[in-house]
Protein backbone atom coordinates (compact mmCIF):
# COMPACT_ATOMS: atom_id res chain seq x y z
CA UNK A 1 0.00 0.00 0.00
CA UNK A 2 1.37 3.61 -1.40
CA UNK A 3 0.38 6.65 1.26
CA UNK A 4 0.84 10.17 -1.10
CA UNK A 5 -0.64 13.33 -0.61
CA UNK A 6 -2.62 13.70 -3.70
CA UNK A 7 -2.85 10.77 -6.61
CA UNK A 8 -3.54 12.35 -10.08
CA UNK A 9 -4.85 9.41 -12.22
CA UNK A 10 -3.44 10.30 -15.92
CA UNK A 11 -0.62 12.88 -17.79
CA UNK A 12 -2.04 14.16 -20.17
CA UNK A 13 -2.42 18.52 -19.63
CA UNK A 14 -4.98 18.19 -17.64
CA UNK A 15 -3.08 15.63 -15.07
CA UNK A 16 0.38 17.31 -15.76
CA UNK A 17 -1.14 20.79 -14.98
CA UNK A 18 -2.59 19.73 -11.53
CA UNK A 19 0.71 18.30 -11.09
CA UNK A 20 3.13 21.17 -11.81
CA UNK A 21 1.23 23.82 -10.04
CA UNK A 22 0.34 21.02 -6.87
CA UNK A 23 4.12 20.70 -6.76
CA UNK A 24 5.24 24.23 -6.01
CA UNK A 25 4.51 23.46 -2.28
CA UNK A 26 7.66 21.09 -1.76
CA UNK A 27 5.48 19.65 1.21
CA UNK A 28 3.45 18.11 -1.33
CA UNK A 29 4.03 14.55 -2.15
CA UNK A 30 2.13 14.02 -5.87
CA UNK A 31 2.03 10.91 -7.06
CA UNK A 32 0.77 11.17 -10.91
CA UNK A 33 -0.12 7.31 -13.15
CA UNK A 34 -0.51 6.61 -16.49
CA UNK A 35 -1.36 3.45 -18.40
CA UNK A 36 1.42 4.37 -20.83
CA UNK A 37 4.68 2.98 -20.85
CA UNK A 38 5.82 7.10 -22.47
CA UNK A 39 4.04 9.56 -20.01
CA UNK A 40 3.42 12.08 -22.30
CA UNK A 41 1.14 9.10 -24.49
CA UNK A 42 -2.23 10.81 -24.22
CA UNK A 43 -5.33 12.36 -26.31
CA UNK A 44 -2.75 15.95 -25.71
CA UNK A 45 -0.15 14.26 -27.68
CA UNK A 46 -2.23 14.15 -30.89
CA UNK A 47 -3.91 17.70 -30.69
CA UNK A 48 -3.19 19.95 -33.49
CA UNK A 49 -4.53 23.18 -34.28
CA UNK A 50 -3.92 24.97 -31.11
CA UNK A 51 -5.05 26.51 -27.91
CA UNK A 52 -6.99 29.45 -27.66
CA UNK A 53 -5.94 32.70 -25.80
CA UNK A 54 -6.66 36.36 -27.00
CA UNK A 55 -6.11 37.89 -30.46
CA UNK A 56 -5.37 41.14 -31.16
CA UNK A 57 -8.83 42.35 -31.38
CA UNK A 58 -10.10 40.09 -29.09
CA UNK A 59 -11.91 40.35 -25.95
CA UNK A 60 -13.04 38.14 -23.02
CA UNK A 61 -16.38 38.47 -24.19
CA UNK A 62 -15.94 37.55 -27.45
CA UNK A 63 -14.50 34.61 -26.50
CA UNK A 64 -17.53 33.82 -24.54
CA UNK A 65 -20.30 34.82 -26.68
CA UNK A 66 -17.99 32.13 -29.77
CA UNK A 67 -18.14 29.32 -27.14
CA UNK A 68 -21.83 30.08 -26.02
CA UNK A 69 -23.05 29.52 -29.50
CA UNK A 70 -20.76 26.96 -30.72
CA UNK A 71 -22.24 25.01 -27.15
CA UNK A 72 -26.32 25.37 -29.07
CA UNK A 73 -28.00 26.71 -25.35
CA UNK A 74 -26.56 24.21 -22.97
CA UNK A 75 -23.18 25.96 -21.96
CA UNK A 76 -22.78 26.83 -18.51
CA UNK A 77 -22.72 30.81 -18.70
CA UNK A 78 -20.81 30.77 -15.44
CA UNK A 79 -17.99 28.61 -16.81
CA UNK A 80 -17.41 29.79 -19.97
CA UNK A 81 -16.85 33.43 -18.49
CA UNK A 82 -14.19 31.92 -16.00
CA UNK A 83 -12.59 30.03 -18.66
CA UNK A 84 -12.24 33.34 -21.19
CA UNK A 85 -11.49 35.41 -18.39
CA UNK A 86 -8.55 32.87 -16.67
CA UNK A 87 -7.61 31.13 -19.92
CA UNK A 88 -5.00 33.64 -21.82
CA UNK A 89 -2.98 34.31 -18.25
CA UNK A 90 -3.05 30.83 -17.68
CA UNK A 91 -1.76 29.82 -21.05
CA UNK A 92 1.28 32.64 -20.69
CA UNK A 93 1.90 31.61 -16.77
CA UNK A 94 2.00 27.77 -17.52
CA UNK A 95 2.73 27.10 -20.97
CA UNK A 96 4.76 29.52 -21.94
CA UNK A 97 6.89 30.68 -18.54
CA UNK A 98 6.61 26.86 -15.97
CA UNK A 99 6.61 24.30 -19.40
CA UNK A 100 8.96 26.25 -22.19
CA UNK A 101 6.14 25.95 -24.79
CA UNK A 102 7.61 28.47 -27.67
CA UNK A 103 4.53 29.02 -29.61
CA UNK A 104 4.91 30.15 -33.24
CA UNK A 105 5.32 33.75 -33.56
CA UNK A 106 5.51 35.92 -36.89
CA UNK A 107 8.60 37.67 -38.73
CA UNK A 108 8.45 40.89 -36.03
CA UNK A 109 8.37 38.54 -33.28
CA UNK A 110 4.49 38.46 -32.50
CA UNK A 111 2.70 35.48 -31.49
CA UNK A 112 0.85 34.31 -34.53
CA UNK A 113 -2.92 33.66 -33.94
CA UNK A 114 -4.60 30.96 -36.04
CA UNK A 115 -8.36 30.60 -36.94
CA UNK A 116 -10.97 27.82 -36.68
CA UNK A 117 -14.23 26.79 -37.79
CA UNK A 118 -16.74 29.09 -35.97
CA UNK A 119 -14.21 31.60 -34.13
CA UNK A 120 -14.97 35.52 -34.57
CA UNK A 121 -11.61 36.20 -34.16
CA UNK A 122 -7.83 35.14 -34.99
CA UNK A 123 -6.91 33.75 -30.90
CA UNK A 124 -5.33 30.11 -31.78
CA UNK A 125 -1.68 29.86 -30.30
CA UNK A 126 -0.01 26.60 -32.40
CA UNK A 127 3.67 25.37 -32.51
CA UNK A 128 2.87 24.57 -36.33
CA UNK A 129 0.28 21.13 -36.72
CA UNK A 130 1.97 19.92 -33.36
CA UNK A 131 0.94 21.77 -30.70
CA UNK A 132 -0.49 19.01 -28.28
CA UNK A 133 3.11 17.62 -28.59
CA UNK A 134 5.05 20.83 -28.12
CA UNK A 135 2.60 20.86 -25.34
CA UNK A 136 2.61 17.90 -23.57
CA UNK A 137 6.87 17.52 -24.23
CA UNK A 138 7.58 20.54 -22.07
CA UNK A 139 4.86 20.09 -19.48
CA UNK A 140 6.06 16.63 -18.90
CA UNK A 141 9.84 17.66 -19.01
CA UNK A 142 8.60 20.17 -16.24
CA UNK A 143 6.98 17.60 -13.78
CA UNK A 144 10.11 15.73 -13.88
CA UNK A 145 12.09 18.28 -12.46
CA UNK A 146 10.47 18.06 -9.34
CA UNK A 147 11.50 15.28 -6.65
CA UNK A 148 8.64 15.68 -4.83
CA UNK A 149 6.16 14.42 -8.16
CA UNK A 150 6.38 10.28 -8.84
CA UNK A 151 5.54 9.69 -12.28
CA UNK A 152 4.40 5.65 -12.16
CA UNK A 153 3.87 4.65 -15.99
CA UNK A 154 2.76 1.14 -17.32
CA UNK A 155 -0.03 1.75 -14.26
CA UNK A 156 -3.34 1.30 -15.01
CA UNK A 157 -6.43 2.31 -12.17
CA UNK A 158 -8.57 -0.24 -11.86
CA UNK A 159 -11.39 1.67 -9.60
CA UNK A 160 -11.56 4.58 -7.28
CA UNK A 161 -11.01 3.43 -3.21
CA UNK A 162 -14.83 5.01 -1.79
CA UNK A 163 -15.81 4.67 1.41
CA UNK A 164 -18.30 3.28 2.71
CA UNK A 165 -17.85 0.77 -0.64
CA UNK A 166 -14.58 -0.33 0.44
CA UNK A 167 -14.56 0.14 3.90
CA UNK A 168 -14.48 -2.74 6.47
CA UNK A 169 -16.38 -0.42 9.24
CA UNK A 170 -20.30 -0.57 8.64
CA UNK A 171 -20.57 3.12 10.43
CA UNK A 172 -19.38 4.71 7.36
CA UNK A 173 -22.15 3.45 5.67
CA UNK A 174 -24.29 6.82 7.38
CA UNK A 175 -21.36 8.57 6.20
CA UNK A 176 -21.09 10.91 2.54
CA UNK A 177 -19.54 9.00 0.03
CA UNK A 178 -15.70 9.93 0.28
CA UNK A 179 -12.71 8.84 -2.50
CA UNK A 180 -9.60 7.84 -0.85
CA UNK A 181 -7.55 7.00 -3.60
CA UNK A 182 -7.79 3.89 -6.32
CA UNK A 183 -6.69 0.47 -6.84
CA UNK A 184 -4.14 0.32 -9.79
CA UNK A 185 -2.54 -2.47 -11.64
CA UNK A 186 1.14 -2.55 -12.85
CA UNK A 187 0.84 -3.79 -15.98
CA UNK A 188 4.71 -4.80 -16.19
CA UNK A 189 4.57 -7.02 -12.49
CA UNK A 190 0.92 -8.12 -12.86
CA UNK A 191 -0.06 -7.01 -9.65
CA UNK A 192 -2.78 -4.44 -8.17
CA UNK A 193 -1.93 -2.27 -5.73
CA UNK A 194 -3.56 0.04 -3.12
CA UNK A 195 -2.83 4.11 -3.49
CA UNK A 196 -4.66 5.62 -0.39
CA UNK A 197 -3.83 9.74 -0.80
CA UNK A 198 -6.15 12.57 0.99
CA UNK A 199 -7.23 14.05 -2.48
CA UNK A 200 -7.64 12.17 -5.92
CA UNK A 201 -7.97 13.88 -8.82
CA UNK A 202 -9.06 11.99 -12.19
CA UNK A 203 -7.52 13.24 -15.43
CA UNK A 204 -7.81 10.30 -17.41
CA UNK A 205 -8.92 12.15 -21.02
CA UNK A 206 -11.95 10.70 -22.90
CA UNK A 207 -13.57 7.96 -24.74
CA UNK A 208 -12.98 8.33 -28.39
CA UNK A 209 -12.31 5.08 -28.82
CA UNK A 210 -14.90 3.00 -27.81
CA UNK A 211 -16.62 4.06 -31.71
CA UNK A 212 -15.54 2.41 -34.79
CA UNK A 213 -13.61 5.54 -36.43
CA UNK A 214 -12.25 7.73 -34.23
CA UNK A 215 -9.53 10.36 -33.84
CA UNK A 216 -8.57 9.34 -30.68
CA UNK A 217 -5.51 6.81 -29.64
CA UNK A 218 -5.78 3.68 -28.01
CA UNK A 219 -5.84 4.96 -24.39
CA UNK A 220 -9.26 6.95 -24.77
CA UNK A 221 -11.72 4.20 -24.06
CA UNK A 222 -13.43 6.35 -20.92
CA UNK A 223 -11.68 4.47 -17.69
CA UNK A 224 -12.38 7.34 -15.63
CA UNK A 225 -15.90 8.10 -16.74
CA UNK A 226 -16.49 4.45 -15.83
CA UNK A 227 -14.71 4.41 -12.67
CA UNK A 228 -16.29 8.00 -11.26
CA UNK A 229 -19.87 5.88 -12.71
CA UNK A 230 -19.18 3.13 -10.49
CA UNK A 231 -18.15 4.78 -7.36
CA UNK A 232 -21.72 7.20 -7.89
CA UNK A 233 -20.25 10.78 -9.15
CA UNK A 234 -22.81 12.27 -10.68
CA UNK A 235 -22.53 11.99 -14.86
CA UNK A 236 -24.38 14.91 -17.07
CA UNK A 237 -24.11 15.39 -21.04
CA UNK A 238 -23.23 11.63 -21.85
CA UNK A 239 -25.15 12.33 -25.03
CA UNK A 240 -22.99 15.19 -26.43
CA UNK A 241 -20.46 13.48 -28.50
CA UNK A 242 -18.08 15.20 -31.10
CA UNK A 243 -17.83 13.78 -34.30
CA UNK A 244 -14.65 15.50 -36.40
CA UNK A 245 -15.89 16.50 -39.64
CA UNK A 246 -12.60 16.23 -41.16
CA UNK A 247 -10.33 12.71 -40.63
CA UNK A 248 -7.98 10.87 -43.32
CA UNK A 249 -10.14 8.75 -45.22
CA UNK A 250 -8.05 6.05 -46.61
CA UNK A 251 -7.48 2.35 -46.22
CA UNK A 252 -5.57 1.20 -43.60
CA UNK A 253 -4.82 4.52 -41.46
CA UNK A 254 -6.05 4.91 -38.04
CA UNK A 255 -8.51 7.89 -37.68
CA UNK A 256 -5.65 10.86 -38.49
CA UNK A 257 -6.84 13.82 -37.91
CA UNK A 258 -7.04 16.79 -40.74
CA UNK A 259 -7.22 19.85 -38.21
CA UNK A 260 -9.92 22.26 -38.49
CA UNK A 261 -6.81 24.92 -38.78
CA UNK A 262 -6.96 23.42 -42.43
CA UNK A 263 -10.31 24.68 -43.13
CA UNK A 264 -9.62 28.15 -40.85
CA UNK A 265 -6.76 29.08 -43.48
CA UNK A 266 -9.23 28.53 -46.32
CA UNK A 267 -9.61 25.07 -47.46
CA UNK A 268 -13.16 24.08 -48.53
CA UNK A 269 -15.12 20.73 -48.78
CA UNK A 270 -15.99 19.07 -52.18
CA UNK A 271 -18.07 16.64 -53.12
CA UNK A 272 -15.80 13.55 -54.49
CA UNK A 273 -16.69 15.33 -58.36
CA UNK A 274 -15.28 18.67 -57.14
CA UNK A 275 -18.75 20.44 -56.17
CA UNK A 276 -18.23 23.03 -52.86
CA UNK A 277 -21.66 22.09 -50.68
CA UNK A 278 -21.05 23.59 -47.53
CA UNK A 279 -23.26 26.65 -48.21
CA UNK A 280 -26.15 24.95 -48.40
CA UNK A 281 -25.91 23.58 -44.89
CA UNK A 282 -24.55 26.56 -43.54
CA UNK A 283 -25.20 30.10 -45.71
CA UNK A 284 -23.34 31.77 -42.82
CA UNK A 285 -20.36 30.20 -41.62
CA UNK A 286 -20.23 27.86 -45.04
CA UNK A 287 -17.29 25.39 -44.14
CA UNK A 288 -15.90 27.21 -41.30
CA UNK A 289 -19.26 26.28 -39.44
CA UNK A 290 -19.30 24.36 -35.69
CA UNK A 291 -18.43 21.24 -35.90
CA UNK A 292 -21.85 19.18 -35.81
CA UNK A 293 -23.04 21.23 -38.70
CA UNK A 294 -19.94 20.06 -40.40
CA UNK A 295 -19.83 16.38 -39.75
CA UNK A 296 -23.79 16.27 -40.06
CA UNK A 297 -23.45 17.76 -43.59
CA UNK A 298 -20.81 15.23 -45.01
CA UNK A 299 -22.60 12.04 -43.35
CA UNK A 300 -25.34 13.29 -45.06
CA UNK A 301 -23.97 13.83 -48.54
CA UNK A 302 -22.33 10.62 -48.21
CA UNK A 303 -25.16 8.56 -47.25
CA UNK A 304 -27.63 10.67 -49.37
CA UNK A 305 -25.42 10.12 -52.76
CA UNK A 306 -23.20 6.38 -51.17
CA UNK A 307 -20.10 8.40 -51.32
CA UNK A 308 -17.68 7.03 -49.08
CA UNK A 309 -15.83 10.09 -48.20
CA UNK A 310 -15.59 13.71 -50.00
CA UNK A 311 -12.28 15.76 -50.20
CA UNK A 312 -11.07 18.46 -48.54
CA UNK A 313 -9.36 20.99 -51.13
CA UNK A 314 -6.42 23.57 -49.79
CA UNK A 315 -4.34 23.38 -52.69
CA UNK A 316 -6.69 25.97 -54.30
CA UNK A 317 -6.57 28.42 -51.49
CA UNK A 318 -3.39 28.35 -50.22
CA UNK A 319 0.45 28.58 -51.69
CA UNK A 320 2.07 25.56 -51.40
CA UNK A 321 5.22 26.93 -49.07
CA UNK A 322 2.27 28.23 -46.87
CA UNK A 323 0.55 24.76 -46.99
CA UNK A 324 4.07 23.21 -45.94
CA UNK A 325 5.12 25.82 -43.16
CA UNK A 326 1.96 25.82 -41.61
CA UNK A 327 0.93 21.94 -41.65
CA UNK A 328 4.33 20.27 -41.73
CA UNK A 329 2.85 16.80 -40.53
CA UNK A 330 -0.47 16.38 -41.99
CA UNK A 331 1.80 17.39 -45.16
CA UNK A 332 4.27 14.94 -44.40
CA UNK A 333 1.58 12.31 -43.52
CA UNK A 334 -0.07 12.74 -46.38
CA UNK A 335 2.59 12.93 -48.91
CA UNK A 336 4.10 9.18 -47.29
CA UNK A 337 0.42 8.13 -48.21
CA UNK A 338 0.55 8.55 -51.64
CA UNK A 339 -0.94 12.74 -51.18
CA UNK A 340 0.60 15.79 -52.17
CA UNK A 341 -1.86 18.12 -50.40
CA UNK A 342 0.10 21.86 -51.96
CA UNK A 343 -1.86 19.52 -55.34
CA UNK A 344 -4.35 17.00 -54.53
CA UNK A 345 -7.35 17.50 -52.40
CA UNK A 346 -7.89 15.42 -49.37
CA UNK A 347 -10.09 12.40 -48.75
CA UNK A 348 -11.93 12.49 -45.14
CA UNK A 349 -15.03 11.36 -43.04
CA UNK A 350 -16.09 12.14 -39.98
CA UNK A 351 -15.14 10.49 -36.87
CA UNK A 352 -15.61 10.78 -32.84
CA UNK A 353 -13.37 13.12 -31.43
CA UNK A 354 -14.19 14.56 -28.47
CA UNK A 355 -16.49 13.78 -25.15
CA UNK A 356 -18.85 16.70 -24.28
CA UNK A 357 -19.99 15.95 -20.90
CA UNK A 358 -18.85 14.12 -18.33
CA UNK A 359 -18.06 14.14 -14.32
CA UNK A 360 -19.88 17.25 -13.55
CA UNK A 361 -17.91 19.68 -11.78
CA UNK A 362 -17.66 22.50 -9.90
CA UNK A 363 -15.31 25.92 -10.59
CA UNK A 364 -13.04 23.97 -8.70
CA UNK A 365 -13.07 20.74 -10.50
CA UNK A 366 -14.74 19.01 -7.29
CA UNK A 367 -17.24 16.39 -8.18
CA UNK A 368 -20.18 14.85 -5.88
CA UNK A 369 -17.77 12.78 -4.22
CA UNK A 370 -15.66 14.18 -1.51
CA UNK A 371 -11.62 14.26 -2.43
CA UNK A 372 -12.56 13.64 -5.70
CA UNK A 373 -11.94 16.05 -8.45
CA UNK A 374 -12.11 15.58 -12.40
CA UNK A 375 -10.27 17.77 -14.68
CA UNK A 376 -9.93 17.65 -18.64
CA UNK A 377 -11.66 16.06 -20.94
CA UNK A 378 -13.76 13.34 -18.22
CA UNK A 379 -15.00 16.50 -16.55
CA UNK A 380 -18.09 18.33 -17.23
CA UNK A 381 -17.47 22.19 -16.01
CA UNK A 382 -20.44 23.40 -18.50
CA UNK A 383 -18.01 24.88 -20.76
CA UNK A 384 -18.57 23.01 -24.16
CA UNK A 385 -22.99 22.49 -23.64
CA UNK A 386 -23.95 21.00 -26.17
CA UNK A 387 -20.71 21.59 -29.00
CA UNK A 388 -17.35 22.93 -28.08
CA UNK A 389 -15.61 24.80 -30.02
CA UNK A 390 -12.28 24.15 -31.29
CA UNK A 391 -9.29 24.58 -29.01
CA UNK A 392 -11.00 25.37 -26.22
CA UNK A 393 -10.31 21.59 -24.18
CA UNK A 394 -6.67 21.89 -24.03
CA UNK A 395 -7.58 25.31 -22.49
CA UNK A 396 -10.22 23.84 -19.97
CA UNK A 397 -7.70 21.63 -19.37
CA UNK A 398 -4.91 24.07 -18.67
CA UNK A 399 -7.30 26.25 -16.59
CA UNK A 400 -9.48 23.42 -14.56
CA UNK A 401 -5.96 21.60 -13.55
CA UNK A 402 -4.45 25.05 -12.37
CA UNK A 403 -8.00 25.57 -10.37
CA UNK A 404 -8.31 22.05 -8.81
CA UNK A 405 -4.33 22.13 -7.56
CA UNK A 406 -5.38 25.36 -6.07
CA UNK A 407 -8.34 24.11 -4.47
CA UNK A 408 -6.65 20.91 -3.33
CA UNK A 409 -4.02 23.07 -1.80
CA UNK A 410 -5.87 25.02 0.23
CA UNK A 411 -7.88 22.09 1.46
CA UNK A 412 -4.24 20.14 2.11
CA UNK A 413 -3.22 23.21 4.22
CA UNK A 414 -6.19 23.29 6.32
CA UNK A 415 -5.30 19.63 7.99
CA UNK A 416 -2.86 19.49 10.56
CA UNK A 417 -1.77 15.58 9.65
CA UNK A 418 -2.50 13.38 7.11
CA UNK A 419 -5.45 11.25 8.27
CA UNK A 420 -5.16 8.91 5.82
CA UNK A 421 -7.13 5.35 6.01
CA UNK A 422 -4.68 2.56 6.90
CA UNK A 423 -4.20 -1.21 5.56
CA UNK A 424 -6.62 -2.56 8.12
CA UNK A 425 -9.66 -0.27 6.67
CA UNK A 426 -8.80 -1.20 2.99
CA UNK A 427 -9.22 -4.39 1.89
CA UNK A 428 -6.52 -5.70 -0.50
CA UNK A 429 -7.61 -6.47 -4.36
CA UNK A 430 -8.26 -10.23 -3.64
CA UNK A 431 -7.74 -12.28 -7.31
CA UNK A 432 -7.28 -15.74 -5.02
CA UNK A 433 -8.15 -18.65 -7.07
CA UNK A 434 -8.18 -16.77 -10.72
CA UNK A 435 -6.06 -18.63 -12.88
CA UNK A 436 -7.46 -17.61 -16.44
CA UNK A 437 -5.75 -15.52 -18.03
CA UNK A 438 -7.62 -12.94 -20.43
CA UNK A 439 -8.46 -14.09 -23.72
CA UNK A 440 -7.18 -11.34 -26.35
CA UNK A 441 -9.14 -12.64 -29.40
CA UNK A 442 -12.21 -12.19 -26.67
CA UNK A 443 -11.41 -8.45 -26.12
CA UNK A 444 -10.26 -7.50 -29.39
CA UNK A 445 -13.97 -9.70 -30.46
CA UNK A 446 -16.04 -7.42 -27.84
CA UNK A 447 -14.23 -3.90 -28.30
CA UNK A 448 -15.10 -3.93 -31.85
CA UNK A 449 -18.60 -5.23 -30.79
CA UNK A 450 -19.03 -1.77 -29.07
CA UNK A 451 -17.67 0.19 -31.49
CA UNK A 452 -19.61 -0.95 -34.70
CA UNK A 453 -22.68 -0.65 -31.81
CA UNK A 454 -21.56 3.05 -31.33
CA UNK A 455 -20.89 3.70 -34.56
CA UNK A 456 -24.25 2.30 -36.42
CA UNK A 457 -26.83 3.00 -33.55
CA UNK A 458 -25.26 5.95 -31.08
CA UNK A 459 -23.60 8.00 -33.97
CA UNK A 460 -24.10 11.14 -36.09
CA UNK A 461 -27.54 10.77 -36.66
CA UNK A 462 -29.83 9.12 -33.58
CA UNK A 463 -33.50 7.85 -33.67
CA UNK A 464 -35.42 5.68 -31.06
CA UNK A 465 -35.18 2.50 -32.58
CA UNK A 466 -31.63 2.52 -33.27
CA UNK A 467 -30.82 3.49 -29.64
CA UNK A 468 -33.21 1.20 -28.01
CA UNK A 469 -31.69 -1.86 -30.15
CA UNK A 470 -27.83 -0.37 -28.98
CA UNK A 471 -29.27 -0.66 -25.04
CA UNK A 472 -30.44 -4.10 -25.41
CA UNK A 473 -27.11 -5.19 -27.26
CA UNK A 474 -24.42 -3.53 -24.99
CA UNK A 475 -26.87 -4.97 -21.62
CA UNK A 476 -26.21 -8.45 -22.86
CA UNK A 477 -22.71 -7.72 -23.44
CA UNK A 478 -22.23 -5.82 -19.95
CA UNK A 479 -23.18 -8.97 -18.38
CA UNK A 480 -20.78 -11.52 -20.79
CA UNK A 481 -17.76 -9.16 -20.09
CA UNK A 482 -18.46 -8.65 -16.26
CA UNK A 483 -18.48 -12.50 -15.96
CA UNK A 484 -15.23 -12.67 -17.90
CA UNK A 485 -13.69 -10.16 -15.55
CA UNK A 486 -14.62 -11.73 -12.31
CA UNK A 487 -13.70 -14.73 -13.42
CA UNK A 488 -10.01 -13.96 -15.21
CA UNK A 489 -6.73 -12.16 -13.81
CA UNK A 490 -6.66 -8.51 -14.58
CA UNK A 491 -4.90 -7.17 -17.70
CA UNK A 492 -4.99 -4.12 -18.93
CA UNK A 493 -7.22 -4.43 -22.01
CA UNK A 494 -9.58 -6.32 -20.11
CA UNK A 495 -9.33 -3.46 -17.76
CA UNK A 496 -10.44 -1.58 -20.76
CA UNK A 497 -12.97 -3.68 -22.28
CA UNK A 498 -15.01 -3.63 -19.02
CA UNK A 499 -15.07 0.49 -18.46
CA UNK A 500 -15.69 0.50 -22.51
CA UNK A 501 -18.85 -1.58 -22.09
CA UNK A 502 -19.99 0.88 -19.05
CA UNK A 503 -18.90 3.74 -20.80
CA UNK A 504 -20.94 2.85 -24.22
CA UNK A 505 -24.21 2.07 -21.95
CA UNK A 506 -24.38 5.68 -20.01
CA UNK A 507 -23.72 7.15 -23.50
CA UNK A 508 -26.74 5.10 -25.38
CA UNK A 509 -29.11 5.22 -22.44
CA UNK A 510 -28.01 9.27 -22.36
CA UNK A 511 -29.36 9.29 -26.12
CA UNK A 512 -32.28 7.37 -25.38
CA UNK A 513 -33.35 9.73 -23.04
CA UNK A 514 -33.19 12.95 -24.61
CA UNK A 515 -35.33 13.38 -26.94
CA UNK A 516 -34.40 16.99 -28.12
CA UNK A 517 -31.74 17.46 -31.18
CA UNK A 518 -28.88 19.68 -30.05
CA UNK A 519 -25.84 20.45 -30.68
CA UNK A 520 -23.63 17.03 -31.51
CA UNK A 521 -26.67 15.29 -30.22
CA UNK A 522 -28.56 14.55 -33.44
CA UNK A 523 -31.90 12.55 -33.05
CA UNK A 524 -33.89 12.06 -36.42
CA UNK A 525 -37.29 11.26 -35.16
CA UNK A 526 -37.47 13.98 -32.85
CA UNK A 527 -38.08 17.83 -31.92
CA UNK A 528 -36.02 20.07 -32.96
CA UNK A 529 -34.05 22.31 -30.07
CA UNK A 530 -32.55 24.58 -32.24
CA UNK A 531 -33.94 24.27 -35.81
CA UNK A 532 -31.69 26.93 -37.64
CA UNK A 533 -28.80 24.67 -36.85
CA UNK A 534 -29.86 21.59 -38.36
CA UNK A 535 -29.99 19.55 -41.67
C1 LIG B 1 -6.27 14.11 -32.90
C2 LIG B 1 -6.75 15.11 -31.88
C3 LIG B 1 -6.58 16.47 -32.12
C4 LIG B 1 -7.02 17.43 -31.19
N1 LIG B 1 -6.77 18.75 -31.42
C5 LIG B 1 -7.08 19.65 -30.45
C6 LIG B 1 -6.70 21.02 -30.60
O1 LIG B 1 -6.08 21.41 -31.59
N2 LIG B 1 -7.04 21.87 -29.60
C7 LIG B 1 -7.72 21.49 -28.48
O2 LIG B 1 -8.00 22.31 -27.61
N3 LIG B 1 -8.07 20.19 -28.32
C8 LIG B 1 -7.75 19.26 -29.26
N4 LIG B 1 -8.09 17.95 -29.08
C9 LIG B 1 -8.73 17.54 -27.83
C10 LIG B 1 -7.70 17.55 -26.71
O3 LIG B 1 -6.48 17.04 -27.20
C11 LIG B 1 -8.15 16.72 -25.54
O4 LIG B 1 -9.46 17.02 -25.16
C12 LIG B 1 -7.23 16.99 -24.34
O5 LIG B 1 -5.90 16.78 -24.71
C13 LIG B 1 -7.60 16.10 -23.18
O6 LIG B 1 -6.63 16.29 -22.19
P1 LIG B 1 -6.74 15.46 -20.84
O7 LIG B 1 -5.57 15.85 -20.02
O8 LIG B 1 -8.08 15.60 -20.28
O9 LIG B 1 -6.62 13.92 -21.31
P2 LIG B 1 -5.50 13.17 -22.13
O10 LIG B 1 -4.55 14.09 -22.75
O11 LIG B 1 -6.17 12.20 -23.02
O12 LIG B 1 -4.73 12.35 -21.01
C14 LIG B 1 -5.35 11.25 -20.38
C15 LIG B 1 -4.34 10.56 -19.50
O13 LIG B 1 -5.03 9.59 -18.70
C16 LIG B 1 -4.32 8.36 -18.75
N5 LIG B 1 -5.26 7.29 -18.44
C17 LIG B 1 -6.43 6.98 -19.04
N6 LIG B 1 -7.02 5.94 -18.41
C18 LIG B 1 -6.20 5.60 -17.38
C19 LIG B 1 -6.24 4.62 -16.35
N7 LIG B 1 -7.25 3.73 -16.23
N8 LIG B 1 -5.21 4.57 -15.47
C20 LIG B 1 -4.17 5.43 -15.55
N9 LIG B 1 -4.07 6.37 -16.50
C21 LIG B 1 -5.08 6.46 -17.39
C22 LIG B 1 -3.73 8.34 -20.15
O14 LIG B 1 -2.67 7.42 -20.22
C23 LIG B 1 -3.27 9.80 -20.25
O15 LIG B 1 -2.05 9.95 -19.55
C24 LIG B 1 -7.67 16.99 -30.01
C25 LIG B 1 -7.84 15.63 -29.76
C26 LIG B 1 -7.38 14.69 -30.69
C27 LIG B 1 -7.57 13.23 -30.39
Amino acid sequence: MLDTDVIIIGCGIAGATTALKLAQNPKRHITVITGESDPSESNTRYAQGGIVSRGLDDSPELLARDILEAGAGASNPEAVELLAREGAAAVQEILVEMAGVQFDTTSTGEYEYGKEGAHSRRRILHVGDGTGLSIITGLVAAIKQYPNINILTNTTAVDLITFPHHSRNPLETYQPVESHGAYAFASKEKTIHRYMSAATVLATGGLGRIYRNTTNPPGARGDGLAMAHRAGARIVNAEYIQFHPTSLALPGVEGFLISEAVRGEGAVLLTPDGKPFMEAYSPRWKDLAPRDIVSRAIHHQMETNGYSYVLLDIATHLPAKTIVDRFPNIYQKCLSLGIDITRDPIPVVPAAHYFCGGVLVDEWGRTNIQNLYAVGEISCTGVHGANRLASTSLLEGLVWGNRAAKHIESVLQQMTTLDLPGFKEVPQWDETGLVAEADAALIQGDMQTIQNIMWHYVGIERNSERLSRAIRELRHLWNEIETFYRTTRLSDGLIGLRNAVEVALIIAQAALHNRQSRGCHYRVDSEVADGDRLI
